[in-house]
Order: C-alpha cells, then sequence, then structure tokens
C-alpha cells in the first residue's frame, strides 16, 4: 500500500505518486539521481529497528540508516504511551516490542519530516495522529486517523481519552 520516497521516507497514498512534493519543497532535496521510491515490505527486508532507552524515554531507530535517519520516542503515558515523532519502517518486532510496554495510546508528529507512515502505525495500534493544522498539506496519505489540532498547545492528556471523538469531528474536513 502506497510508495514510500527513498530520500525523506515519507508514504503515499498512491502507488504512482509520481514526484514528491516534500523533497521538492527547498528544505529538502530530491537526488541528482532523480525520485526513488520503494514500498514498506522492501524496507522491511533490509532494515530493522533497534530501541534503546534514551534516559527517561525509549529511542526507535531504524538501522541501517534510511532516509533522513529519523528517530521516534516512545514516552511513558499511564500504562501506555505516546510515540514522539515517527520513522518509516514499522515492522511485527518493533510492534511486539512496544505492545509488550504497553502499546500506544496517540502518536504526536513535530515536524513532516516524521511524516513517514504515520497511517501505518495509527492502523497496527488504533490510535490516532495528532498534527498541526498548518502542517496539513505536508499530510500526503490521508486517513481518518489523522486529527488536525491549531493553536499553540495541545494537551494530549485530555485528547487522547477522546481520540474517537476528535477522529469523528475531523471527518467532514477532510471532506472538503
Ligand atoms: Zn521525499
Amino acid at each position: 500500500m502506497g510508495l514510500i520516497c527513498v530520500t525523506c521516507g515519507v508514504q503515499y497514498a498512491s502507488d504512482d505518486p509520481g514526484r514528491c512534493p516534500i523533497c521538492e519543497d527547498p528544505r529538502q532535496y530530491v537526488p541528482e539521481s532523480g525520485q526513488a521510491w520503494t514500498t514498506l515490505d522492501k524496507l522491511r527486508s533490509g532494515h530493522s529497528n533497534a530501541i534503546r532507552p534514551e534516559g527517561e524515554l525509549t529511542g526507535i531507530a531504524t538501522e541501517p540508516r534510511f532516509a533522513i535517519g529519523q528517530r521516534a520516542l516512545l514516552v511513558a503515558h499511564g500504562e501506555s504511551n505516546v510515540l514522539w515523532d515517527c520513522i518509516t519502517l514499522l515492522d511485527d518486532e518493533t510492534a511486539a516490542a512496544i505492545e509488550a510496554r504497553g502499546g500506544l495510546r496517540a502518536i504526536a508528529i513535530s515536524h513532516p519530516h516524521y511524516y513517514s507512515t504515520m497511517v501505518e502505525w495509527a492502523h497496527r495500534f488504533d490510535c490516532p495522529v495528532h498534527l498541526h493544522e498548518a502542517d496539513r498539506r505536508w499530510a500526503v496519505r490521508e486517513d481518518e486517523a489523522l486529527s488536525f489540532w491549531s493553536g499553540g498547545t495541545l494537551d494530549l492528556r485530555s485528547q487522547s481519552h477522546h481520540a474517537r471523538e476528535l477522529r469523528h469531528q475531523d471527518a467532514p474536513l477532510r471532506d472538503r
């Protein structure tokens, strides 16, 4: 489902996106060799995730390095966790390791370079992805799991309890 840009690691809804607007943005780049694509299955065959403590948090990073070397952080939240930022590679081993720690209650992403395969993660853990409204155009794979917020801060402690409600309320916006 959906090709992944090799350079930035973002997954598109389409199997033929043609170009990657994220890499074409002046803040990123398209490699001289041209736009290249991969799939999650191909990525799984040659890469794995290292899950390591980082202070009080748990870091999740793909080895060997993929895309721009993104790293996600698992933040304990009650008996579950919030995933802060996201990475492209999601495989069974990673999912099992996170489930063993209580699963995910929500995913919160700071920047479009971490949008990666966020929809795959949301489906796997049945949780919402909180994204800022200002970055909506970079969410290139639309999905009901994406929950856009506005303003300066979002209190995840209250939001995550009402995730289903929020998703429902947001749905009409995405149909416009
Ligand atoms: Zn890209």
